[in-house]
């Protein structure tokens, strides 16, 4: 049989050790190991608290042997005796888990400290106001955190010594005020528990070890699980450490450190401490700490000792530390070290300077970043100090991230007007969105709908503006007509000044200010490593001049997908597009088309010449027409511009009425019904790319059609789009290559990916429309229940944010498959919103995708993300 190691003295494990010893345990050995001073102690480990569970809440009388052996050893090592009336032995008990966890035990302090020992110390100290001062602590914590004592049955004992000898501060009280502290405590615990306070130092401790393993259950330890994905099997390591005392004098003190400032990243010392102070000082706020500046000031030389030992640990794990030290008598010790959390900003300056300090090469610096952080750098934050007092009315999704403040509107063309007049700053509060609200849209900073989900209208041209967007808050109703909303019963009436969070989804009222993203030289060097590293193509959704430029500014390598449509919905064309929809013969049709292709020129030739020898992949009409036509009530005023009687708009909008409209008659149907649209576009394409391509520009212009099901559909529209394309390049007479793919977002294009293949010269997947049809829930109305579907771990991640690999992943990796197997020079990639999103990207990378598209501020994410995956997965 092999033997069970149940404890580990400090020493023995390694820093890889985490998930038996738990974080703090492996660090503390692996420091011992490295020659740093830290006290001696041993980690019980992470399986004991697992056996501890299947004891039906018991340790095993292995595991007390155990610790009575190795708390021998602990003796042996320090010279002290556990218990002794001459020199006792006194310890720490740290909980300590794979992960810190906030909401498990709290540490105790000077555990072995009994009646006896109080009298030891204070004849080898000479110093009977510490040995009190920490015996009343230990009494206290012992009893609160092991005992169950109520806290506020300690609290008027000090305050009352305080009050009645006119003392300001703790460090106040004489040896005989904390002698009658720790006296009452005592008594207190008798009370509440009914018993003496424990005598026996190592009834102490294993009640203690007990308390650890008891807090891994706690409630609000396995709700702090739940919300951080840390699964329940793991339990918590214990960290068994002889006490160093930081509060013997003015020659003693604590303190907490980052080895690099954690908000900057700047290469400085960063912390507080206190003289005369022990462990949780600090942290409690009770007296305010020095800087570590002024601390190196009174203490140069063991400010030099440890500025060392931070040196040398940064070395050994490459990596930003997060220390505690304890200074006893002028003798320095680390307590603790771990890898420091950081913003975003900082992660990226110090991963640059650790690769020029020879500390990380190219490829570790870019894999230490949190990818998810580097949002944080693209848009505006509230200020931190403005946040304090802010008030959350409610919470959507976080749709789009960044912060925005400005007064709410209702409507767009409201958002237009009162932007034209006074330039203010305004969020837009809509039910939902349309394409009809861009225009509003453009001139707002911020959207918030109550309807829809991630891939809502609102959500995805918000993401491509690089604006913030918070959908699905179902706890707001607008009333557009009487110029209010409520929120949870409240009235705000329109212009009433708010702040929405989109990284958060938090809605805030009255006015955060905000703080604007800076680009920092680091930034842009951690982009280039990443796309030197990456094989994953990144590309853009963008549908003009301005997001394509945003998007080249980033690193894109070409478009993967510009939207037709929202070039329809500009004012001096919606005219033209309404006419060719409401045309009932062919050559009426063509007129209105002819009119609105001058229009796609335009915008066709500005992009391609921006995006200059890069790829850009143009999709064809997609929307159902209806989305065109007025609503009922503007229907007199359109006719009147159309020129036509209001009747027969009416007509129009009643053929095109649809039950359900997402799977009715748009994508490639409506170019079935009429090709002539298919093929004024493709005109627009080709024509746009012969006039750059003379300039003498390359262009590469890709014509996408969306929405096939069928093979057949896409042979079909092929054949107009061919033919019209290769007679105007034959009639320029120059070498034009240009691309036709489609869009794979229906389940059944993906299942015949091997037929689709043999016909596209490229495939997108659309992963909104393709997991909509995959779940069968609709990406409009999917936020409603999708928040429930999350709590109750029926789907966790909102799977139009995060790919659903097992599921709608199937049909991409088979189709893929497929695809490649019939058409091997067939180029594969994602334009879906899922395109800019870390997991699914690692997911794409594996699944050998050459390309993912995302929106213009999204790019930085997905080139990061894209070169981790293939980090990652080498
Ligand atoms: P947390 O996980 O909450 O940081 P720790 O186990 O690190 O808890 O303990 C908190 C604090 O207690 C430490 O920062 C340190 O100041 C103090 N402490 C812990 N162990 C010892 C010890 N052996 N000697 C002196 N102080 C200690
Ligand atoms: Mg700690
Ligand atoms: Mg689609």
């Amino acid at each position: 049989m092999v033997k069970v190691k149940r404890i580990y003295m400090f020493g023995e494990g390694t820093k890889e050790q985490k998930n038996l010893l738990g974080g703090k345990g492996a660090n503390l050995s692996e420091m011992k190991t490295m020659g740093v001073p830290v006290p001696a102690g041993y980690t019980i480990t992470t399986e004991m608290c697992t056996d501890y569970y299947a004891n039906g809440g018991k340790n095993s009388d292995e595991l007390l042997a155990d610790m009575r052996e190795y708390t021998k050893r602990l003796e042996e090592e320090t010279g002290k005796k556990f218990g002794s009336d001459t020199d006792p032995l006194l310890l720490s008990v740290r909980s300590g888990a794979r992960v810190s966890m906030p909401g498990m035990m709290d540490t105790i302090l000077n555990l072995g400290l009994t009646d006896s020992a109080v009298a030891a110390m204070i004849a080898k100290t000479g110093n009977p106001k510490f040995v009190w001062d920490i015996y009343r602590r230990f009494i206290q914590m012992f009893g609160e955190v092991v005992q169950g004592v109520e806290y506020e049955l300690f609290d008027n004992v000090l305050e009352t010594i305080k009050e009645e000898n006119g003392y300001k501060g703790d460090l106040e009280l004489t040896a005989a005020d904390w002698k009658s502290v720790a006296t009452q405590y005592l008594a207190i615990v008798a009370k509440a528990t009914g018993k003496p306070f424990p005598q026996d130092p190592m009834v102490q401790l294993e009640m203690a070890v007990n308390a650890v393993f008891e807090s891994w259950d706690t409630p609000r330890a396995v709700i702090y699980r739940d919300h951080n994905g840390i699964a329940h099997h793991w339990g918590t390591a214990v960290n068994v450490q002889e006490m160093v005392f930081g509060n013997t004098g003015d020659n003693s003190g604590t303190g907490v450190l980052f080895t690099r400032n954690p908000k900057t990243g700047e290469k400085e010392t960063w912390g507080e401490f206190l003289f005369n102070a022990q462990g949780e000082d600090i942290v409690a706020g009770i007296r305010t700490p020095l800087k570590l500046a002024e601390f190196a000031e009174v203490s140069p030389k063991i400010y030099k000792e440890l500025t060392d030992i931070l040196d040398n640990l940064e070395a050994h794990y490459h990596d930003m530390q997060d220390v505690e030290f304890t200074i006893e008598e002028g003798v320095l010790f680390l307590l603790q070290t771990r890898n420091g959390k950081r913003t975003g900003a900082a992660g990226i300056k110090i991963a640059v300077d650790m690769h020029e300090e020879g500390l990380l090469t190219k490829k570790e610096a870019v894999n230490s970043i949190d990818v998810n952080a580097i949002d944080q750098l693209l848009h505006p934050v509230f200020n931190e100090e403005a946040m304090a007092n802010a008030e959350i009315l409610t919470t959507g999704l976080a749709a789009s991230p960044g912060a925005a403040t400005g007064k709410i509107v209702f409507s767009s063309e409201k958002a237009a007007k009162i932007k034209d007049e006074t330039g203010e700053k305004l969020l837009l509060f809509r039910k939902e969105t349309s394409p009809e609200d861009i225009e509003g849209m453009i001139v707002c900073e911020g959207f918030v709908t109550q309807l829809g989900g991630m891939t809502s209208h609102a959500a995805v041209v918000a993401r491509g503006m690089g604006k913030c967007c918070v959908s699905g808050c179902g706890e707001l109703s607008i009333n557009e007509e009487e110029g209010y909303m409520t929120i949870n019963g409240v009235k705000y009436p329109e212009l009433t000044p708010f702040s929405i969070d989109g990284t958060t989804g938090n809605v805030y009222a009255g006015t955060i200010e905000t703080k604007d993203p800076e680009f920092s030289e680091e930034f842009q060097t951690i982009l280039n490593w990443a796309s030197e590293i990456k094989t994953l193509g990144v590309k853009a959704n963008a549908d003009n001049k301005r997001d394509a430029e945003q998007a080249l500014k980033f690193g894109a390598e070409g478009i993967g997908l510009c939207r037709t449509e929202h070039m329809f919905f500009d004012e001096e064309r919606i005219l033209d597009v309404r006419r060719m929809i409401i045309a009932d013969n062919t050559a009426d049709r063509e007129e209105a088309l002819a009119k609105i292709l001058p229009h796609q020129l335009k915008d066709f030739t500005e992009l391609f010449t921006a995006m200059e020898g890069k790829t850009v992949c143009i999709r064809l009409l997609d929307p159902p027409l209806h989305e065109f036509l007025p609503q009922l009530d503007e229907v007199p005023e359109v006719a009147k511009d159309l020129g036509i009687k209001p009747e027969v708009l009416e007509r129009t909008l009643e053929t095109l009425h649809e039950f359900n409209p997402m799977l009715g008659h748009r994508g490639c149907r409506l170019a079935v019904t009429y090709p002539e649209i298919s093929v004024m576009q493709a005109k627009a394409i080709i024509m746009a790319a012969i006039a750059v391509a003379k300039s003498g520009k390359v262009v590469k212009p890709e014509i996408m059609i969306p929405l096939i099901a069928t093979v057949a559909e896409l042979k079909y529209l092929k054949a107009f789009i061919k033919e019209t394309a290769d007679n105007l390049i034959a009639e320029a007479g120059i070498d034009l290559d240009y691309k036709i793919g489609t869009m794979v977002e229906t389940p059944r294009a993906a299942l015949v990916g091997g037929q689709v293949g043999e016909e596209a010269e490229f495939i997108s997947y659309g992963t909104n429309d393709l997991t909509q049809m995959t779940f069968g829930f609709s990406r409009d109305d999917a936020g409603k229940f999708l928040k429930e579907y999350a709590t109750k771990k029926i789907i966790p991640n909102d799977p139009f944010a995060a790919v659903d690999q097992e599921g709608v992943g199937q049909l991409v990796e088979m189709c893929t498959k497929n695809a490649k197997t019939s058409n091997p020079n067939i180029v594969i990639g994602v334009c879906g919103e899922h395109g800019g999103e870390p997991s699914s990207i690692d997911f794409f990378h594996r699944t050998g995708l050459d390309y993912v598209s995302c929106s213009p501020f999204r790019i930085p994410v997905a080139i990061v993300a894209a070169a981790q995956a293939e980090l990652r997965n080498k």
